[in-house]
């Protein structure tokens, strides 16, 4: 599929949360026509939160996504520009995240409805294939980079769409099949009956 004709957007986050509090978006990333991605830093220090939330943090980094607090790419205040711009860019297309959970809180975030992955059979994310901007070696070799996710997500979404356009294309060209040998008995039958007309005079 060519890049122009994508009328989707997949939307993948990494974060630092405890609970339910409001998670702290520290790696996002927007694959449309193209694949964006920011590391953010966080809003305030980490000293500022409970030593509960701060387990959480520590937790995530060294589990999951390998991301450190401190590291930084833009200021967080700078995450909002870059939802508008994904808005203003994307406006006429679907958004897609995947889990219940994300596409809740990225449908806060964009004020827009974010369509489950998950209710599709859309599978987990394997490996990591795509160069990360983080320097932290366990997230780039780990399978919780958002830029990776979104870019497998998107791989995964364009497939099912190609495999949609074959079947209704097959639907089509077999319609037109019939529609053409119906045409074709018409025009047949229809042939035949000037010769009919033709020939009984001839007989009279
Ligand atoms: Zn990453």
């Amino acid at each position: 599929m060519s890049q122009s004709s994508r009328s989707i957007v997949v939307v993948d986050v990494e974060w630092f949360r405890h609970k339910d509090k409001k998670p702290i978006v520290k790696e996002i990333a927007v694959y449309g026509d193209v694949l964006d991605s920011l590391i953010l830093q966080p809003p305030r220090d980490i000293y500022t939160f409970s030593e509960g939330q701060r387990r959480s943090f520590r937790w995530l980094t060294r589990n999951l996504h390998g991301l450190l607090w401190q590291e930084v790419d833009y200021p967080y205040s700078f995450l909002t520009s870059f939802v508008q711009s994904v808005l203003l860019r994307y406006s006429d297309r679907s958004f897609y995240a995947k889990g219940l959970e994300k596409c809740n809180h990225l449908s806060l975030l964009f004020g827009r409805h974010f369509s489950d992955l998950d209710e599709t059979a859309c599978p987990k994310v394997t490996g990591n294939h795509f160069i990360c901007k983080s320097g932290q070696e366990q997230h780039t070799r780990g399978i919780h980079c958002a830029r990776n996710k979104a870019a497998e997500f998107m791989h995964y979404l364009e497939q099912q769409i190609n495999v949609q356009r074959l079947r209704a294309g097959s639907r089509y060209f077999r319609k037109l099949d019939i529609t053409h040998k119906r045409n074709c008995n018409i025009a047949h039958q229809e042939g035949d009956s000037p010769s009919q007309q033709r020939a009984n005079p001839e007989k009279d």
